[in-house]
């Protein structure tokens, strides 16, 4: 569904740019037709006698036409989108709910696999000091259930003062040079947008330093 948005958005793309194009050359060719007509005195150049043709006004509206319907899927992919994260973090939350129950449940047998684990890495150790490095039951000493642990996608950006990924409502840094721009309302202490220009905590600092030279 999605993948058929995108490609419709880059079909639109495409015919967009292709009456773009046509539509300035006419009205290039139309301009240029207008000034030799000036020049020769076979038009009076009169302002409401100048305009470009039905055809070339026809162009553009197009051209609105489509890049409007281009908006439309735009909205409708963004909302698409958004609604799949909002089912991911959904199975995130319960991901982790079966987490902590897991881990609960394996709470007595795992105390019992730690402090197995951390005689083996102890006594490797020991040897590896004793004999000059014999690399022994390295293997043994890995902590059990790491592959549960969900790392965050490490590809999702991260803002604000927290380096967290974006979530809920989040409010842009007016410092042009900020560098992080994005923060969430509760770590700056929003309850709402702000009016007017806003600035994030690093940056008000530098605002007034900036006043007072
Ligand atoms: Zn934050
Ligand atoms: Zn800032």
């Amino acid at each position: 569904m999605l993948q058929r948005n995108y490609s419709l958005m880059r079909d639109l793309d495409k015919s967009l740019l292709g009456v773009r194009q046509q539509n300035e050359q006419r009205c290039e060719q139309e301009i240029e037709d207008i000034r030799r007509g000036i020049e020769s005195g076979s038009i009076t150049p009169d302002a409401s006698l100048i305009r470009f043709s039905d055809e070339a006004l026809d162009e553009q509206k197009h051209c609105i036409r489509i890049a409007d319907e281009k908006v439309t899927l735009a909205i409708q992919a963004y909302d698409m989108v958004d609604a799949h994260i909002q089912q991911l973090d959904q199975y995130m939350r319960k991901l982790e709910e079966l987490r902590q129950e897991r881990e609960l449940a394996a709470g007595a047998d795992n105390a019992a696999g730690v402090s197995n684990t951390d005689a083996n890495t102890r006594s490797g150790r020991a040897t590896e000091s004793g004999r000059g490095g014999r690399k022994k039951s390295r293997l043994a000493a890995e902590p059990p259930g790491v592959e549960l642990e969900l790392p965050v996608d490490p590809n999702e950006p991260t803002y604000c003062i927290c380096n967290q990924v974006s979530f809920g409502k989040m409010v842009a840094c007016d410092n042009a040079n900020c560098k992080i721009e994005w923060f969430h309302f509760d770590c700056v202490g929003l309850k709402e947008q702000p009016k007017g220009k806003w600035y994030c905590p690093n940056c008000v600092g530098m605002q007034k330093r900036r006043k007072g030279k």
